[in-house]
C-alpha cells in the first residue's frame, strides 16, 4: 500500500461501500479498508429496515408520498429533534439510495411496505425491508464493489484497522493502518471518510460519552468507536452521547456482560397483548403494559432503576397465553425458569420477590392491586386494557428484562457537504464522516425513528462518491 489514493475509506460497511462504489465510477482510486475479515459491517446484523418517500416501489402500490411528508413524520415523532440539515439531506435523498436497491436486485418483502412496524408508525406505508433484512442489502451491494475492484478503482484491504488520522497543518492527509499482523503502515489520501460505524461494543467510550445508563448491547463486535475516537485526537467535535434511548426491552444472556444483551421478547401489543405485569426493583408497576406507544414504553423503562424491569406472571398464565419470545421455543423457555440466570421461579411471591432482588411488600401489594384490577375490569392505575386473567396461581415467574441497544447515539458532527466538524464547528480540511459515527441521535432524536440508520448511511456514502468528494488528476472523469 505504498502509493497515494483519491479516497481513503474507513469501514467497508452499509456507508463505506457506495461511498466506495460511488467514487470509483467517477473513476476514483479508492482505498477501502475494513478491520474485519470480511466486508458488510453491521448488514449482517441489522434487520434492513428502511424508510423513503416517493420510491418507486411505492408507485407500484398506489401509495402516493412526498419527502416533506416523511420529514413531517420525523419531527413530529422525535419531538423536533432531528438535525434539520441532515435529515433533509437524509429524506430527501432517500429514495434514490432506495431505488438504486431496488433497480439492482433487492427484492422488498412481500408484507412492505408498511407504516410501522416496530417502531412508531407512519402516516403513510413507506417502510420496507428485504427478505434477509441487512443481508439482502448487502447482497445488491457486493457485485457493484466487485464490479469496482474488477476495473481497479477499488482496492479492497480487509482485516486492516485505522489507528490514527495523519494530519499536515490541520489537514487530514492519510491514515496509520495496522494489519492483522500487527505490522503498522501510513497511507496518504486526498479524501479520508470516516465509515467505521457506532460504538456499541465499546464499554468504556460508551460509559465516557452516557454515564447515566448502562451498555447492554446487540451489535456488530467491530462497532468499537474507533472512527470517532481518531477524529477526536486530532480536535473533531463529538456530541449526543447523551441522546441515548433504549429499546424496550432484552434480556443480558451474562449478567456480568454488557454485549450479552438480545430480544425477541413480543412487548409489543400490536402484535401480543400483554397477560403479564412489568416491575421495577421496587416491586412496582410503572408503565401501562399494553401502552401502544413503543417511545412511550422506551421512555418509561429508561427512568427506571438500572434501566430494568422484571416481568411477572405465573404457571397459569404461562400455560395459557400466546408464546411471548420470537427467538425461542415455548418449551425450551419454559425450562429456563430457575436455571437461566434471568428467569425466576418460586412458590410465592415473597420468595420471587427475594430471589429477583426487589421489594417483596411491594410485589404482593402490586400483584393484589393488579388482580382487583383483572376481577373489576378495569386498571384505573395505567388504564391498561389487557386484563385477561390474574396472577394467583403458583408456581410464580419472573424474567429480569433490561433496556437495551443495538446503535450508539452519540458521533461526530458534520456539515451539509458531509465534511467533519472541530470543537468550533469548522470543518476539518479532507475529513469526511457517513454512517453511524455521526451518532443515531443526529437524525432520530432521543427516540427510534424506522429506518433512519441504515438507509441514511447508505445515502450519505453515495453522496459523498457521487458528488461530494473532490480529487486532483485526470481520473476524475465524470465531473
Ligand atoms: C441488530 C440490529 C438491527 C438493526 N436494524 C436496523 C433497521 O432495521 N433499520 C435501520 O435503519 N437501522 C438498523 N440498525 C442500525 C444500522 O444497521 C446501522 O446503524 C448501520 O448499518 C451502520 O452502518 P455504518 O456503515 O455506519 O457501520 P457498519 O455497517 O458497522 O460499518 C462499519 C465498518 O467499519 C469497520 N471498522 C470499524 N472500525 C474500524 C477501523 N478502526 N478500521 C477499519 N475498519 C473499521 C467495521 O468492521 C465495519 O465493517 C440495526 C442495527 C443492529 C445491530
Amino acid at each position: 500500500m505504498n502509493e497515494d489514493f483519491d479516497v481513503i475509506v474507513v469501514g467497508a460497511g452499509t456507508a463505506g461501500i457506495p461511498t466506495a462504489i460511488f467514487a470509483g465510477q467517477r473513476g476514483a482510486r479508492v482505498l477501502l479498508i475494513d478491520a474485519d475479515n470480511r466486508i458488510g459491517g453491521t448488514m449482517h446484523w441489522s434487520s434492513g429496515q428502511m424508510t423513503a418517500a416517493g420510491t418507486k416501489m411505492q408507485k407500484k402500490h398506489g401509495i402516493v408520498d412526498h419527502p416533506d411528508w416523511h420529514y413531517a413524520d420525523c419531527v413530529r415523532i422525535s419531538k423536533g429533534e432531528v438535525h434539520p440539515v441532515l435529515a433533509r439531506i437524509a429524506i430527501d435523498n432517500a429514495a434514490d439510495s432506495f431505488d438504486w436497491l431496488t433497480d439492482n436486485g433487492l427484492v422488498p418483502a412481500k408484507e412492505t411496505p408498511v407504516a410501522g412496524w416496530g417502531h412508531e408508525p407512519h402516516r403513510t406505508r413507506r417502510y420496507a425491508w428485504g427478505e434477509n433484512g441487512g443481508v439482502s442489502v448487502l447482497e445488491v451491494m457486493q457485485p457493484l464493489l466487485d464490479k469496482e475492484i474488477g476495473r481497479g478503482t477499488v482496492t479492497l484491504s480487509l482485516e486492516t484497522k485505522m489507528t490514527r488520522l495523519l494530519t499536515e497543518k490541520g489537514t487530514v492527509v492519510g491514515i496509520e493502518v495496522e494489519a492483522r499482523d500487527g505490522t503498522k503502515a501510513e497511507v496518504r489520501g486526498q479524501n479520508v471518510v470516516l465509515a467505521s460505524g457506532g460504538y456499541a461494543a465499546n464499554a468504556k467510550l460508551w460509559a465516557e460519552m452516557c454515564p447515566k445508563y448502562p451498555l447492554r448491547s446487540y451489535c456488530n463486535p467491530y462497532s468499537r468507536g474507533e472512527g470517532i475516537m481518531a477524529a477526536r485526537a486530532i480536535g473533531a467535535r463529538v456530541d449526543g452521547g447523551d441522546k441515548f434511548l433504549c429499546s424496550f426491552a432484552g434480556i443480558l444472556q451474562n449478567p456480568s456482560d454488557p454485549l450479552s444483551a438480545r430480544g425477541g421478547f413480543i412487548f409489543n401489543p400490536y402484535f401480543r397483548r400483554p397477560w403479564e405485569i412489568f416491575v421495577n426493583k421496587a416491586g412496582k408497576r410503572f408503565v401501562r403494559e399494553d401502552h401502544p406507544s413503543v417511545d412511550h414504553r422506551e421512555h418509561a423503562l429508561l427512568e427506571q432503576e438500572n434501566v430494568e424491569m422484571f416481568v411477572i406472571f405465573d404457571e397459569g398464565i404461562r400455560q395459557n397465553s400466546p408464546h411471548f419470545n420470537s427467538e425461542i421455543a415455548r418449551e425450551h423457555a419454559a425450562k429456563l425458569f430457575g436455571t437461566h440466570p434471568q428467569y425466576f421461579k418460586a412458590d410465592s411471591l415473597a420468595e420471587l420477590a427475594a430471589k429477583c432482588g426487589i421489594n417483596a411488600k411491594n410485589l404482593e401489594a402490586t400483584v393484589r392491586d393488579y388482580n382487583a384490577a383483572v376481577e373489576a375490569g378495569v386498571d384505573k392505575q395505567f388504564g391498561r386494557e389487557s386484563l385477561p386473567r390474574p396472577i394467583d396461581t403458583g408456581p410464580y415467574l419472573a424474567i429480569r428484562a433490561v433496556g437495551f441497544t443495538v446503535l450508539s447515539p452519540g458521533g461526530l458532527d458534520i456539515d451539509a457537504d458531509l465534511r467533519v466538524l472541530d470543537n468550533n464547528r469548522k470543518p476539518i480540511p479532507n475529513l469526511y464522516a457517513a454512517g453511524e459515527v455521526l451518532g443515531k441521535a443526529r437524525l432520530s432524536g432521543k427516540t427510534y425513528l424506522s429506518g433512519m440508520s441504515l438507509l441514511p448511511a447508505i445515502t450519505f456514502g453515495r453522496l459523498l462518491g457521487q458528488r461530494m468528494l473532490k480529487w486532483q488528476g485526470a481520473r476524475q472523469a465524470a465531473e
